[in-house]
């Protein structure tokens, strides 16, 4: 089946009592037991399992690829999980540009449970390749990175992983599995913020983990009735809600971007533009071979300094300034500024999730800001 219909369909099943062609949402935490004392359904207390949130878990196993999906309070709570599966002195490898707060998890928390993080270019697979360690349980992935939309090559680094006896974890927030389905091309574990293209809509904190073999299911399953950072079911519900149009968003979003990051290309007050479906991106190459589009994510660096990009941020008057990216409206940031202090993240940077404005009104908006 075609990811269009797969998103339509998948955890959809008629539900045989109501014969409701929508999913309804089950509010109840807890569930009755039959005379002999089994649960009919399966179910038994929210925190384990909920019919909501189990057709949404469903839907992304099917649309990863993946054997089973476990939905998470947010994306954070998503990694935390896949985290959890290693143990004190185990070694991990991250990407030195990685989302800024999984960087901060691994250096503020994880640390102090023993687990010891090396971050790398991960475009550079002979930097990672020094990098493992014979402890080396884990190597993270982030394609395209956050902000400066960098490739990794996620067959190679998978296969890299599995020499050594490591699972291989994919962020694929950015790309969404309509772009880009790691599981089909070695990874072991993928990982999302739902909170983003998936939500789609910017009115809920989801994360998810879809794990490519069943062994590694019953881990993460205990993980996440244990650690209890579950999704309430309005939320697993607004995901079943927003799927079934999440290819036709990306396609809309990818097309503009495209666009944008061209006309922002030719701009003379532009110095960079970061956007994988550029040809002259460094990453295009293994982009194109692994990504089936290149997604509505792209950043660009304003000439002149901070100043000068702030000062073009703050005359938009469509593209809204604020955080997060993945929503039905373009938003745009100064990503240096949210990440702090430790941010290496050049500071005529501008981070610009596409939303679904026409790329027209967009594209005026961008020309009136940029100055001439
Ligand atoms: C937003 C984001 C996260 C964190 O997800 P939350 O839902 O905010 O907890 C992780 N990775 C990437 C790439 C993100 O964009």
């Amino acid at each position: 089946m075609k990811l269009e219909t797969l998103a339509v369909h998948a955890g959809r099943a008629v539900e045989p009592d109501s014969q409701a062609i929508t999913p309804s949402i089950t509010l109840s935490t807890t569930f009755v037991r039959a005379e002999d004392g089994s649960y009919p359904a399966g179910y038994v207390y929210g925190r384990s399992g909920n019919p909501t949130r189990g057709r949404w878990e469903e839907a992304m196993a099917q649309l990863e690829g993946g054997a089973a999906a476990f939905a998470f309070a947010s994306g954070q709570a998503a990694a935390a999980a896949i985290f959890q599966l290693l143990k004190t002195g185990d070694h991990l490898i991250l990407p030195d540009d990685l989302y800024h707060g999984v960087r901060y998890l691994t250096q503020d928390v994880l640390a102090r449970w023993g687990l010891h993080s090396t971050f790398v270019d991960m475009g550079n697979l002979t930097q990672l390749a020094q990098a493992i360690r014979p402890q080396t349980r884990l190597i993270w992935v982030e394609t395209p990175s956050n902000p400066l939309l960098k490739v990794a090559d996620i067959a190679a680094i998978a296969q890299m992983a599995h020499e050594v006896g490591a699972m291989c974890a994919v962020d694929n927030t950015w790309a969404t599995p309509i772009w880009q389905r790691p599981l089909t091309l070695g990874a072991d574990l993928v990982m999302h913020s739902t909170t983003k293209y998936l939500g789609g809509h910017s009115d809920l904190l989801g994360g998810c983990v879809v794990v490519r073999d069943a062994a590694a299911a019953e881990p993460l399953a205990t993980i996440q009735k244990l650690s209890g950072a579950v999704p309430s079911p309005f939320d697993c519900w607004l995901l079943l809600r927003s799927l079934p149009t999440l290819p036709y968003r990306v396609q809309a979003q990818t097309a503009a971007a495209q666009a944008i990051a061209a006309f922002l290309q030719q701009h003379p007050q532009v110095e960079w533009v970061h956007y994988p479906g550029l040809p002259d991106h460094p990453g295009h190459e293994v982009a194109a071979r692994q990504m089936a589009g290149f997604g509505g994510m792209l950043s660009f660096q304003v000439r002149g300094g901070e100043a000068e990009a702030m000062a073009a941020a703050a005359k938009l008057k469509l593209i809204s300034r604020a955080t997060s990216l993945g929503g039905v409206e373009s938003l745009i940031e100064h990503r240096a500024s949210v990440e702090g202090p430790a941010t290496t993240t050049p500071p005529n940077l501008l981070r610009f999730s596409v939303g679904l404005e026409h790329q027209d009104d967009l594209l005026e908006d961008l020309a009136q800001a940029l100055p001439s």
